[in-house]
């Protein structure tokens, strides 16, 4: 058996002194008593009787040896700054936060929404939070106040952390006025907000309820604030996924689950060490932001770089120049980011001295093929596609290099991670399909392992039907991704269950097509959805951005790129998977963490109400969609 294989075994056949050991990777106050509690399926508890904390475990336990080294970078491209903490300064920064929470009323248990632009104050207010056992609740910044009042009620929170206002392409975006709405249309009130000026828009403040983070920062320069030991299994915080299919599930996460899980992936998935350099592109208001850019970093001690701007602003080169700057050895992306950067010229990507990299990781959206191999080719780096879930809190499927080097199969995310029992399971009944190349249901059977949801907040019953389906004594996890494995253990996603088609009775994942769509040379990004069809039940539509659209002026060049996007379909999967139409878009409709909307899309294919539109990020996308398909 080869050294990953038998490291994957162990976690499954011998759940218990698996995790045992991994437990030893973070500082506990108690060490716990039990591995693991799952005498109540699927409710899993971790680590129970053990007492940690997060905060302690990304900060305070490196102050002996690297008190000095740069934790955390907040580089802005927006407001051109840049500014590097030590271990040290964040310690003392987290601590003026946390004093300040607990002098607005904040206790342990309560919860705190921060509703903030990618600068370091996110971090501090994070961090404090579960240095004093609150819960925050972090929600994407680029939310209007629909979003933000509707999980307002829903987390309830005692203070709400926020700043004068965001910045995107160099124009400041206001929060404030925003964040007053939301507490006019919720029914739950904060008792304080606390506001970071950054002098970019000027604020009107509540008197009462409003605080301006200077003057409580400079009330509490030299606070001492002590890490509240909390039980392994207090929620650390909740955070919801992204709204792609539909109503957004509010994830609630443990503590000490949560530390030992993003310790382990620290080791075993990035192979990463105290002292490297950790950037990942993503946003706080996200799970990758959590995990990938707050916690995980810390707790390994490395030095996390914290990012506020675009891919391309000044250039395409600019991510690549902070990793020339920064000697970054760890980077994590998203593929709807590379493809935008897919647009531009690849030699702004060839610019830099990026050989400190280990490897650029992607996650959140499959990665289709053609863009993986362009981004490799561009870069020269390993590319390392990752699949999982805001439920789960780090990877399902990947390589973990740090237990056996493996090699990358473009289009798979990998193989199951230590921990995860994935199986795939037949739609039609529910059972384990076990032979390699087999289409099913991404699935986990149960415990899920540490790190991943407790619940969904307040709702217990949202969480067992949503999610889990019972088979006689076992309780299955499922994912609502359709993937395939072969016969190596590589597995591949087909895209969500919602997004497969039915034509004339053959059943296609709209991701195969469009993965044979976007290896046309003229064609950067597509989205494929079935649209309901009187003779065939329903048809494959797609929805095109091509890479050089000048040529594409008049009808003749557009059906003439039509016809070659068709045939090549054609000649790669079959006359049933050719879409009925390939309309070319500028831009397609995306949540705002940059994931297809192709419910919406499809919605208004079929000329139905689109629905619940409040995650999505530009409406004009859908606009486009609707001029092209008519009323
Ligand atoms: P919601 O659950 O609210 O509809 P969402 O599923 O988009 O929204 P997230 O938790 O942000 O919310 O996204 C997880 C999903 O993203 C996965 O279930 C999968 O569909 C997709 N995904 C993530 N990473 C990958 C990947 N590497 N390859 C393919 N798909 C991925
Ligand atoms: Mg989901």
């Amino acid at each position: 058996m080869t050294a990953y294989a038998d490291f994957y075994r162990q976690s499954i056949d011998h759940r218990d002194a698996f995790w045992s050991e991994q437990a030893k990777l973070i500082d506990w106050k108690t060490q716990p008593a039990q591995v693991c509690d799952y005498s109540n399926p699927p409710f899993a508890k971790w680590f129970v009787g053990g007492t940690t904390n997060l905060c302690h475990n990304a900060i305070d336990r490196h102050l002996k040896d690297r008190a000095s080294q740069p934790a955390l970078v907040a580089i802005s491209t927006e407001t051109n700054t840049e500014r590097s903490y030590s271990f040290a300064e964040l310690h003392a920064e987290v601590q003026r936060m946390a004093a300040s929470l607990i002098a607005l009323g904040v206790k342990k248990g309560d919860r705190v929404l921060i509703y903030m632009p990618m600068i370091a104050e996110a971090a501090f207010a994070m961090l404090a939070c579960v240095r004093i056992g609150a819960l925050h609740s972090v929600v994407f910044g680029g939310f209007a106040s629909g979003s933000l009042a509707s999980r307002i009620e829903d987390a309830e929170p005692v203070a709400i952390v926020s700043a004068d206002a965001g910045s995107r392409g160099g124009k400041a975006v206001p929060y404030k006025p925003l964040l007053d709405e939301a507490i006019r249309l919720s029914r739950h009130k904060p008792a304080a907000v606390l506001l970071v000026d950054r002098g970019l828009v000027p604020m009107d403040l509540v008197a009462g309820r409003d605080h301006l983070w200077a003057s409580l920062r400079e009330q509490h320069l030299n606070a001492t604030v002590p890490c509240e030991w909390v039980e392994s299994t207090h929620p650390s915080y909740t955070l919801y996924t992204s709204g792609t299919t539909g109503k957004p599930k509010g994830v609630q996460r443990d503590t000490g689950g949560y530390t030992v899980a993003l310790a382990a992936s620290m080791k075993h998935i990035f192979d990463a060490k105290a002292g490297q350099t950790y950037f990942a592109t993503s946003d706080i208001g996200w799970v990758v932001g959590h995990s990938y850019i707050i916690y995980g970093p810390l707790i390994a001690g490395m030095t996390t770089i914290m990012y506020e701007g675009l891919p391309t602003r000044p250039d395409a080169g600019v991510w690549w120049s902070i990793v020339e700057k920064y000697k970054v050895t760890h980077m994590f992306s998203a593929p709807t980011a590379v493809r935008v950067l897919k647009k531009h010229d690849a030699s702004w990507l060839k610019k830099y001295d990026v050989s400190t990299l280990k490897a650029l990781w992607l996650a959140g959206e499959p990665l289709d093929e053609p863009t993986a191999q362009w981004i490799s080719d561009a870069l020269s780096v390993p590319i390392i596609d990752n699949y999982w879930q805001t439920e789960t809190g780090w990877p399902i499927l990947t390589l973990a290099n740090g237990v056996e080097q493996q090699t990358t199969r473009f289009g798979s995310p990998g193989k199951a991670m230590y921990g995860y029992h994935v199986k795939l399971i037949d739609e039609s009944n529910g059972e384990e399909l076990t032979q390699p190349n087999q289409k099913g249901v991404v699935a986990i059977e149960g415990p899920l392992p540490p790190g991943c949801m407790q619940t969904v907040w307040r709702d217990d019953e949202r969480f067992v039907n949503t999610y889990w389906k019972s088979i006689p004594g076992r309780m299955i996890y499922s994912t609502f991704d359709w993937g395939i494995r072969d016969a190596d253990g590589y597995h591949f996603i087909l895209g969500r269950t919602d997004d497969v088609i039915n034509v004339a009775g053959h059943r296609l994942g709209t991701r195969e097509i469009e993965e044979s769509i976007s290896s046309h040379p003229n064609i950067a990004e597509v989205a494929v959805v079935g649209v309901a069809d009187s003779l065939k039940g329903q048809v494959a539509m797609a929805f095109a951005v091509p890479r050089d659209a000048s040529g594409l002026t008049d009808d003749a060049a557009r059906l003439k790129l039509e016809g070659e996007v068709m045939k090549q379909v054609d000649t790669q999967l079959g006359a049933v998977a050719r879409p009925s139409r390939v309309y070319f878009v500028t831009v397609l409709p995306k949540t705002r963490s940059g994931k297809l909307l192709r419910r919406a899309l499809q919605a208004v294919a079929e000329r139905r109400d689109p629905g619940d539109l409040t995650t999505m990020d530009d409406p004009a996308a859908l606009q486009q969609v609707k001029d092209l398909v008519g009323d």
